[in-house]
């Protein structure tokens, strides 16, 4: 039996952009599929965990379904999960370290969906090495326009080949994924072997990457978006492996903790954001010498080291009423020196960020028109949107990403206009031609899709 909400308020994780929706919560495939067949003219959008940053998961005076029901969990003798699209990575993780595997590709939130995490392709800090969520699909089930449950397998005739890879990355624009099934790399502990380097300025930190990523599974770079000057850029780099069962602790796996459990801290709203120049200068700078200049060899647990902001519930409630964005940017490594330009630019509006993280990138999935990951460079960077100044200077480091030949990542954004992301995802056409065949009278659609133009 599906659950029909009044119409509700939606946000993404940024809080900006509110719409009202009418939630529908289906209790079964053929609830998907029946909404699907009564859809207005506002059209039909499925919605996960809310986690994407702006507008992709709304659809203003419309129906958005919320896949809650549809969240079964299986986990295959081969070590392949089998999941309803509503399951959350965060419930899918302890079942896989039991069996001594991990999720092949996790954000940095385990508080997402099966479904989020294909609909935006979701990369790591392994993409140098794994590729992104969507080279993991073996399959999905996905309710298209007309009503049908089409299961698109990764190896099947060309036409769903070519549906699941436009799926991939699609932003819930071809259909409803219900199900999916993908596949999991080998976890022997539920630990990470973590090394630890300081880096000083942007150039010594890319340098350090450049070198060695290559070397670890997952790499990740915080940098301080608040350093000035010479320290421009400066951050810590983080690196990490799967732990050996020799280097596991003592206390043995059943102590380690799990990827389980709810937040442990909860940040009420806040009237006043207590987040300005002064608090992060403070913070970053104790952030940064609190790293140390160089270790190898810590064990972690798998909470801290993939999902650090997890143990806050409600953080992005820090940011105030007004909300917050995620600028994140990807650039061939031909063009390295976007990432200077842009903490410059941002610098010199005196954004406050404490959120700065620098990727490496390995090849991104061409068949996949809309997945955002290219070989090179991305770094996203979270920004309060009152501040002053924002929005031009946005504007002018597009121009710049887009000279690069690089793009925004649609599930960060908020704030672009339709020709950035034209010009950023040369598939567009491609994927439109794609829709317009499997959905002609657009059913699936959301605040994203009419704002960008997809
Ligand atoms: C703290 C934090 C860290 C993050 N770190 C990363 C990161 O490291 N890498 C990364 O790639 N992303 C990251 N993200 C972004 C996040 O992983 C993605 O936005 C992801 O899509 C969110 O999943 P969700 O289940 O919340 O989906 P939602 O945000 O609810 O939806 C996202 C999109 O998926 C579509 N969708 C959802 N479910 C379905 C379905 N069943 N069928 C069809 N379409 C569907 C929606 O229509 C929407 O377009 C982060 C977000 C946060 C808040």
């Amino acid at each position: 039996m599906e659950d029909v909400l009044p119409p509700t308020l939606l946000t993404g994780w940024g809080r900006t952009m509110p719409s009202r929706a009418v939630v529908v919560r289906p209790g079964s495939v053929d609830d998907v599929v029946t909404t699907v067949a009564t859809a207005g003219p506002r059209g039909v959008l499925a919605r996960g965990a809310g986690r994407s940053y702006g507008d992709a998961a709304q659809n203003g005076g419309g129906v958005v379904l919320d896949l809650a029901a549809l969240s079964d969990v299986e986990v295959l003798d081969d070590g392949d999960v089998v999941a309803g699209a509503g399951a959350m990575l965060s419930d899918i993780v302890p079942l896989l370290l039991e069996r001594g595997r991990f999720l092949p590709v996790t954000p940095g939130t385990r508080f997402i969906t099966v479904g989020g995490a294909i609909a935006a392709d979701v990369h790591g800090k392994n993409h140098h090495v794994d590729g992104s969520f969507g080279a993991h699909v073996r399959w999905v089930d996905l309710v298209t326009a007309d009503g049908d449950v089409r299961r698109l397998a990764a190896d099947g005739p060309p036409d769903d080949v070519a549906l699941l890879a436009a799926t991939i990355g699609g932003m819930g624009l071809t259909g409803v994924l219900v199900a999916a099934r993908f596949a999991t790399i080998p976890a022997p502990t539920p630990w990470v072997r973590v090394q630890t380097r300081r880096a000083r300025d942007l150039d010594a930190l890319m340098a350090l990457m450049v070198e060695g990523d290559d070397d670890h599974r997952y790499s990740v770079a915080w940098v301080d978006g608040m350093a000035r000057g010479a320290r421009l850029g400066r951050g810590v780099l983080t690196r990490g492996d799967h732990a050996r069962p020799d280097e596991a602790p003592r206390r043995g796996r059943a102590a380690a903790p799990l990827a389980a459990g709810p937040p442990r801290l909860d940040v009420p709203p806040v009237p006043v954001s207590p987040l300005n120049r002064l608090t992060l200068a403070a913070f970053n700078e104790m952030w940064f010498r609190k790293a140390p200049r160089s270790r190898d060899g810590e064990i972690t647990g798998i909470a801290p080291f993939f999902y650090p902001l997890d143990a806050v519930g409600g953080w992005n409630r820090l940011y105030g009423r007004r909300g917050f964005l995620q600028y994140q940017f990807a650039v061939p490594d031909a063009g390295a020196d976007v990432v200077r330009v842009s903490l410059e630019r941002l610098a010199g509006i005196g954004a406050p960020s404490f959120l700065s993280v620098l990727k490496r990138f390995g090849p991104g999935r061409p068949e996949s028109q809309l997945s955002f990951p290219i070989a090179g460079w991305t770094l996203a960077i979270d920004v309060p949107v009152r501040t002053p100044g924002l929005a031009a200077a946005l504007d002018d480091l597009d121009g710049h990403v887009l000279a690069a030949g690089g793009r925004l990542y649609l599930a960060k954004d908020s704030r672009a206009v339709p020709a950035t992301i034209a010009a950023g995802y040369p598939g567009l056409p491609s994927f439109r031609a794609l829709r317009a065949d499997v959905d002609p009278h657009g059913v699936f659609v959301s605040d994203l899709s009419r704002r960008l133009q997809l």
